[in-house]
C-alpha cells in the first residue's frame, strides 16, 4: 500500500511585482522548506522557473499555498492534483505537467498531459534553437537568418502587400 500523507499541498510561487509569472508545485514538505530547497537548486538547474528567478532574484517571490486537500493524499495522489492545477490555470514558468512520466491512472489526464508536455517541449526547443519570427510575414527562420529570409518570395510578396495597403491609407 503506498503511503498517505497529510501534510500533501500544493503551492504557487510567484513574482510580487508581476503575479502572472508563476510556478506551481505540490510538496509534503513544510512551504519554508520547499521554497529553500528551490532557492538551493536554482543556483544551477536549467528550468524555465529558475532561470526567471536567476533573472529577477528570489527576493521578488513568494511562496503560497494554493489547496491543501482535507484527507490524506499518496505522492501519486499530490501528483494529479498538481498536474490538474497545472493543465487548469497554465502556469507560465511551469516547464512539465505533474504526473505525465509516472503514469498516472488516468487515461484522459495523462493523454491531456502529455500533449501539454510536448507542445510545451516543442516551444523549448525553438526558444533553444533560436528560431526568430518575421515581423513582416510571421514566418519562421532561423536566428540570424533574416538577410537570406527576407529575399525570399513569400517574405518579398507579403513585403508589397503591406507596402501597398499602406500606399492605399495614405491616398484615402
Ligand atoms: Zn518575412
Amino acid at each position: 500500500m503506498e503511503a498517505t500523507y497529510t501534510t500533501g499541498i500544493i503551492y504557487k510561487i510567484y513574482d510580487i511585482e508581476d503575479p502572472t509569472q508563476y510556478y506551481i508545485g505540490s510538496t509534503i514538505q513544510t512551504l519554508e522548506k520547499r521554497f529553500s530547497l528551490h532557492k538551493y537548486t536554482s543556483v544551477k538547474a536549467d528550468s524555465k522557473f529558475y532561470q526567471y528567478v536567476r533573472r529577477v532574484g528570489w527576493d521578488r517571490m513568494k511562496i503560497d499555498v494554493i489547496f491543501h486537500p482535507e484527507e490524506p493524499v499518496t505522492r501519486r495522489d499530490l501528483f494529479k492534483l498538481e498536474g490538474d492545477y497545472q493543465l487548469e490555470q497554465n502556469p507560465p514558468l511551469n516547464d512539465n505537467i505533474a504526473g505525465a512520466k509516472i503514469r498516472i491512472g488516468h487515461t484522459k489526464y495523462c493523454k491531456l498531459a502529455y500533449q501539454k508536455n510536448s507542445a510545451l517541449r516543442e516551444k523549448q526547443l525553438k526558444r533553444q534553437a533560436h528560431i526568430d519570427t518575421c515581423e513582416v510575414c510571421h514566418r519562421q527562420y532561423q536566428h540570424g537568418g533574416k538577410t537570406g529570409h527576407i529575399r525570399t518570395k513569400f517574405h518579398q510578396q507579403a513585403l508589397k502587400e503591406q507596402l501597398d495597403i499602406m500606399i492605399n491609407e495614405q491616398q484615402n
